[in-house]
């Protein structure tokens, strides 16, 4: 994954190779989803474990930025 700039990353899909670029949640919705939720969201906007992959491929943000 690479940095675009302050708010943005390229991620690649582990699965299928595809790259998009998303905007990576802040800190503070990260720690409310682990915290209270439960869970996570991933780039495509599916809820997972913190630590999970989604159906499509895509990994829970807290996997991606090397948080759990
Ligand atoms: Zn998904």
């Amino acid at each position: 994954m690479d940095w675009i700039d302050s708010g943005k990353m390229k991620i690649r899909n582990p699965e299928t190779g595809e790259r998009e670029v998303h905007e990576v949640p802040d800190l503070e919705t990260l720690r409310n989803w682990t915290l209270f939720d439960g869970g996570a969201e991933t780039p495509d906007g599916c809820w997972v474990e913190p630590d999970g992959t989604c159906e499509h491929g895509w990994k829970a943000w807290p996997r991606i930025l090397g948080l759990v």
